[in-house]
């Protein structure tokens, strides 16, 4: 049973941009803008800009224009913002280290609560003021404090040990920068995987398309 059934997953996958572009929006003081204008700057189709906006309510009104805030507060409602979902990151090595440093949890509706780590040169150390634990503290801390997500920033092979821990103590939704593949082995979990690697092959395969083209 899904809240939001009539909104599809291309639209879901562009809300974050309309919201980002909203906030921007926000920041200058604008308060209206058309789709025709929405359009220009985000390089959609105003018809599917329409569209899109339609599936959720339609905030414009003919010739008016969208009120950028009400849209705004509508999409940061539906991508579920004014939650606060508590999340424990595991792996605080350079990777982890910029994610716990570089988000801004708060305005994604995340709370960074804990971090964790096996490695004892860490433990102890703090990011963002989050004192860096030792991995084997993690039933304690996630039976004191509720946790709704684990983000994880541990090399491959430790994470299905790991992930398999989370998933006994009832942690079920995963933000997955390891390249472990979480959904194959859990059937009833949330996962979004960030896989960096995968985005620069991407890359990659587009130039070497682009250059080796036929004229
Ligand atoms: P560093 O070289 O400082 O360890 P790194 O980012 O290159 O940083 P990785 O090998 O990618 O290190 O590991 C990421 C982090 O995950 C490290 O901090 C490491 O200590 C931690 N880690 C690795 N295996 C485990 C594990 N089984 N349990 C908890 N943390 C682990």
């Amino acid at each position: 049973m899904h809240k939001y059934e009539n909104i599809s997953a291309p639209v879901i996958k562009r809300l974050p941009r309309y919201y980002r572009f909203l906030g921007e929006l926000i920041a200058k003081d604008v308060t209206r803008i058309s789709s025709r204008e929405l359009s220009d700057k985000m390089g959609l189709t105003a018809s599917q800009i329409r569209q899109d906006l339609n599936c959720f309510g339609g905030f414009g009104q003919q010739g008016y224009g969208y009120s950028v805030q009400s849209l705004y507060n509508e999409i940061g409602h539906i991508l579920g913002l004014d939650h606060l979902y508590s999340a424990v990151l595991i792996g605080a090595g350079n990777l982890g280290k910029a994610v716990a440093v570089h988000m801004s949890f708060e305005k994604r509706g995340f709370k960074l609560i804990g971090i964790f780590d096996n490695d004892k040169n860490k433990i102890g150390t703090t990011i963002r003021d989050i004192p860096v634990t030792d991995l084997d503290e993690l039933e304690a801390f996630c039976t004191e404090h509720h946790t709704d997500v684990a983000i994880f920033c541990v090399p491959k092979t430790a994470t299905p040990e790991i992930a398999e821990r989370l998933y006994r103590l009832g942690v079920k939704n995963y933000w997955n920068f390891s390249h472990y593949d979480l959904s194959i082995h859990y059937s009833d979990i949330i996962v979004e995987n960030v896989h960096l690697n995968d985005s620069l092959m991407i890359l990659c395969y587009k130039i070497s398309d682009a250059n080796d083209a036929p004229n």
